[in-house]
């Protein structure tokens, strides 16, 4: 039988096993605290900040919420940004994206203090979790490890696939794959939009995360018998009814040849909101010297 790994309960999970820790730190004087800055007009984004603030109310973190105008100029989210690194009550800085074409998305990241980046993606966080030193682990890929985790999926001599290469996640995936560490220790391979044969590879490994944002590319005869599956994708697609949310594999198809697969919604998603509960408590207790035991 396919076990379908559920990333509402496992994420639920994760947010259960951080209050006690935030109760903890604000009980010694430190409520931890997540930014966020929105810098455009997309509903998309401002669904993502406003679910992201939420998450943080259900667990006790606490929130500020600032929002520029698309319009201004570079240097004023360049001046929150150095205005919210010198706060000494905000543990974690997050920059929602994208950003207006006239701001350098690559400078913001630079510009975030590295102790408060909770995404995870400043030079030199980036940098060290390639060394295998990580202090911010990126949401998307640590969730998926804490979901494999759950599933009891053996990542130590697998061979594993990641379907794409971008910094937020195909990227930092592998990297977290490859470490010598729990949750690592596996033969890695990533194909991108100029993999040759990427069917050859799918059907050679143990466990494929797919995060190709194509919808339903993978189907169930691209897989060997007994794989487990784990899709990151999250792609609207238009249907006769309106339109519907769907991963890049093609769950029907795949899920009597997995072993393990994770729906879209209610796979990935929500392990990504909760790893950024996760990495602002670590930031809080980092700051604060308060150690507190995370799940
Ligand atoms: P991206 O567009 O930055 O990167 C996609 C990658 O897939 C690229 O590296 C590209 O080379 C590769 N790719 C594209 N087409 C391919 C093909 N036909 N064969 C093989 N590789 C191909 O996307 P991203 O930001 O990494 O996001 C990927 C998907 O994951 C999107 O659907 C996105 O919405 C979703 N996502 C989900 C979460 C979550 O929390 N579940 C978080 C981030 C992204």
């Amino acid at each position: 039988m396919t076990e379908i790994i559920d990333g509402n309960e496992v994420a639920q999970g994760i947010r259960d096993g951080l209050v006690a820790g935030i109760d903890d730190l604000t009980a010694a004087g430190t409520t931890p605290c997540l930014a966020t800055v929105l810098m455009n007009n997309d509903p998309a984004s401002q669904t993502y900040v406003s679910m992201k603030h939420k998450d943080c109310e259900e667990v006790g973190i606490a929130t500020r919420d600032i929002e520029l105008d698309p319009e201004a100029p570079a240097a004023e989210l360049f001046d929150t940004v150095d205005e919210l690194n010198a706060d000494p009550e905000v543990h974690g800085i997050l920059v929602q994206m994208p950003l207006p074409d006239h701001v350098d998305e690559r400078e913001v990241l630079r510009r975030i203090d590295p102790a408060k980046d909770v995404d995870g993606f400043h030079p030199e966080n980036v940098g060290r979790l390639v060394a295998g030193n990580a202090r911010f682990k990126p949401c998307t890929p640590h969730g998926v490890q804490k979901l494999l985790a759950a599933a009891d999926v053996e990542t130590e001599g697998a061979d594993a696939v990641v379907v794409g290469r971008s910094n937020i996640v195909g990227k930092p995936m592998a990297n977290l794959l490859i470490q010598k560490a729990d949750g690592g220790n596996a033969t890695t391979t990533v194909c991108h939009s100029r993999t040759d044969d990427l069917e050859a590879k799918l059907r050679a490994a143990d466990i494929v995360i797919a995060a190709a944002g194509v919808p339903e590319m993978i189907t169930g005869d691209m897989l060997s018998a007994d794989t487990v599956v784990i899709d990151v994708g999250i792609n609207r697609v238009e249907t006769d009814e309106g339109s519907e949310l769907v991963g890049d594999v093609d769950f029907e198809s795949a899920k009597p040849k997995a072993k393990a697969i994770t729906p879209v919604p209610g796979g990935v998603g929500p392990m990504t909101r909760a790893m950024l509960l996760w990495n602002t408590v670590k930031a809080a207790s980092a700051e604060s010297g308060v150690d507190v035991r995370l799940p």
